[in-house]
């Protein structure tokens, strides 16, 4: 059966802790733009060429590009029966995109996870990522958890970029939950609980829509 989840919410909200967790158990793909556009910033590719110096800053990349890369990622074959789309949409075009991507195909599930801004810039500034692969770890081990590469702290983690992060989201990303709120597929989580907790809840909202 087909399940497109959507993760929404704040930067350091869960959503990719989450998103490692639910991909497991239902075994569809989490796509993160973050984590690609990271990847695509390591390799040197043209597109992480033209995005590196914005993403350093906190600010968003330009919907058309992001919007490209969503596209052609979800026309790959293993996101047939579904897939968990971490980091986008970020912007009301982006998800207006999302919605034309999702013609013929299952409606989408609206995970927002809510979390308090105290809360966000407690846990940004011990976050890490993976040198290698560009996933994020939030409280994990010493190397990562997708690839065993070494952890390193996200170079838009420091303090002054959060705070940027964060504005961003409030006037790009926020209202979002006013697009999808009225969708009898949007479902809110408490983000301030323990991950498994979360986790467990997630589960259960998205259970209920299938
Ligand atoms: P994330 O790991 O999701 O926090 O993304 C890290 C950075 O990548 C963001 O701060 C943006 O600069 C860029 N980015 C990721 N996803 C998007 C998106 N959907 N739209 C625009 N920029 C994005």
């Amino acid at each position: 059966m087909e399940l497109n989840l959507v993760m929404l919410g704040p930067p350091g909200a869960g959503k990719g802790t989450q998103a490692r967790q639910l991909r497991r158990k239902w075994n569809i793909p989490h796509i993160s733009t973050g984590a690609m556009l990271r990847e695509a910033v390591q390799a040197g590719t043209p597109l992480g060429r033209e995005v590196a110096v914005i993403m350093e800053s906190g600010n968003l990349i330009s919907d058309e590009v992001i919007t490209r890369v969503v596209v052609e990622r979800l026309s790959q074959p293993d996101t047939k029966d579904g897939f968990l789309l971490d980091g986008y949409p970020r912007t009301i075009p982006q998800a207006e995109s999302l919605d034309r991507m999702m013609s013929g195909r299952k409606p989408l599930i609206i995970v927002d996870i809510v979390l308090s801004e105290a809360e966000v810039v407690r846990r940004l500034a011990s976050r890490m990522v993976c040198a290698e692969c560009g996933a994020n770890a939030v409280g994990e081990g010493p190397a990562c958890h997708d690839c065993g590469g070494s952890l390193v702290p996200r170079a838009d983690d420091r303090e002054q970029v959060v705070l940027n992060r964060l504005k961003v989201y409030r006037d790009q990303t926020e209202p979002l939950i006013a697009y999808y709120h009225g969708r009898p597929t949007y479902c809110r989580i408490d983000g301030a609980r323990l991950p498994d907790d979360v986790t467990a809840d997630i589960i259960t909202a998205v259970e209920r829509h299938t």
